[in-house]
């Protein structure tokens, strides 16, 4: 794959590439070294598919139909090349997507067409027009979703939106949505032209890199979480002296798992033993951390006295929340009808924690309890 079309027009993933890394920027773009895992085969075949669903409702003037997405299925299939033993998996995923997707016609403006505007060329999964705004809209697999802030922070909507801004201007704001599919879970960020502007320089700062290196044909390898996606020979990360940072195997997979479950349990069992230590022997200082046993506090209020109390002293209290957790005795003894009347009230931040439980018990939906 080259990191320009044939037009000479940077790739917005090849740009991206570069900036996690240089050395896999190298390989994969100017040397053509194939680096494809099971995420982007899946990846690929669902948006083979997605293209040709949204193409199908768009010819046939209908938001949502069974039949085509049954065609679209067996096209995209059929075109992706995709590995058998992710078929399965793949059409289950675009089975989940395409039964719940309703096109807006009346928005509808193209799906996977790639778009070039004067240094760059990029493919869109789908875009939507409204008087207000321009939507792109991006299908991901991932098993995780992005918050809000991390949506904002994503070079991929920072390049769309600004080409965006380039290709259909004058709109009061631009949105990105990013769909993910296998979570059922979507976070849209909406943005004005001169917020998007100020992501102008770290475009161009990525883009001068890159030339620089093309002047220089120096391409270190410079690892971060991208490495968790890399396949490729590595002098840094394979290095045995270093803190793995990814895994490439699921023998790789289940003994890293496995150190973690052995670690914890050594790691707990270390942390009682020292607490009784210090607790006998008093605190000491190692390798610049003092380990003590220090008084705590928890302090709580009465939520009924504490309100009115700052109520009288004229106090703003229209930010204060409850927990789920701190109400949630209570709650279960309020009839049904208060129960939900109550639900509507909360609100609800998604986010994605890494952990393990035992297998069986539902594992932390990552709702953070504020
Ligand atoms: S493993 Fe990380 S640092 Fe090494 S080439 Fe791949 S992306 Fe770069």
């Amino acid at each position: 794959m080259q990191g320009k079309n044939p037009s000479g027009k940077r790739r917005r993933s090849a740009l991206e590439a570069f900036d996690g890394c240089p050395a896999r920027y190298h390989a994969v773009y100017n040397l053509g070294v194939e680096d494809k895992g099971d995420e982007a085969n899946r990846g690929i075949a669902f948006h083979e598919i997605a293209a040709r669903y949204v193409d199908r409702l768009a010819k046939a003037q209908t938001p949502m139909d069974r039949d085509e997405l049954s065609l679209a299925v067996s096209e995209g299939i059929a075109r992706a090349h995709c590995p058998t033993a992710l078929l399965d998996e793949v059409v289950e995923l675009t089975e989940r997507w395409g039964t719940a997707f309703e096109l807006d016609l009346d928005a509808y403006l193209m799906a996977e067409e790639r778009q070039e505007s004067a240094r760059f060329t990029w493919i869109p999964d789908l875009v939507y027009v409204r008087p207000t705004h321009v939507e792109i809209l991006d299908w991901k697999t991932f098993y995780r979703g992005y918050t809000d802030a991390q949506a904002r922070k994503e070079f991929q909507a920072r390049m769309y939106l600004l080409q965006a801004l380039e290709i259909w201007p004058g709109f009061p704001e631009y949105w990105f949505t990013f769909v993910f599919v296998r979570l059922n879970y979507r976070v849209t960020i909406k943005v004005t032209p001169d917020e998007i502007e100020t992501w102008r320089p770290q475009v161009e700062g990525i883009l001068a890199g890159l030339e620089a290196a093309e002047r220089s044909g120096e391409w270190p390898a410079i690892p971060g979480s991208h490495c968790g996606l890399c396949r490729l020979a590595c002098p840094i990360v394979d290095n045995p002296a270093r803190l793995p940072v990814r895994l490439l195997s699921v023998e790789e997979r289940d003994r890293a798992a496995g150190e973690i479950l052995a670690g914890e349990q050594r790691l707990k069992a270390l942390k009682k033993a020292l607490g009784s230590y210090v607790s006998k022997e008093g605190s000491f200082i190692l390798n610049g951390q003092i380990f003590a046993q220090t008084p705590t506090e928890t302090v709580t209020y009465p939520a009924n006295e504490i309100l009115e109390a700052l109520k009288t002293a004229g106090a703003d209290v229209s930010g204060i929340t409850v927990s789920k957790t701190a109400i949630g005795k209570v709650l279960k003894t309020l009839a049904a009808n208060v129960q939900a009347v109550l639900a509507k009230l909360a609100t609800t931040k998604t986010g994605w924690r890494f952990g393990h439980k035992k297998a069986g018990a539902d594992l932390d939906d990552g709702t953070d309890d504020e």
